[in-house]
């Protein structure tokens, strides 16, 4: 279940609920029970993409012995 960060404004609070995407919108209460609460960007990380661009292969040769003259 998504999790939503929300802001009361009356009190400057911040505080997480959980809730059905299709709640998303619905207004939140604030712990400290006022209502004047607004959604902020979610810090909910997609998953999927972890660790891009590793795979690239090392060029032969780069630092080898043979490849740097030493050996003949
Ligand atoms: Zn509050």
């Amino acid at each position: 279940m998504p999790r939503y960060d929300f802001r009361c404004r009356s009190c400057g609070a911040t505080f997480e609920l959980r809730r059905p995407m299709a709640q998303a919108s619905d207004p939140a209460v604030c712990p400290q029970g006022h209502q004047d609460t607004v959604k902020l960007l979610s810090t909910v990380a997609v998953t999927g993409t972890a660790g891009a661009g590793s795979g690239a292969p090392q060029q032969a040769g780069g630092g080898g012995c043979c490849g740097g003259g030493c050996c003949g």
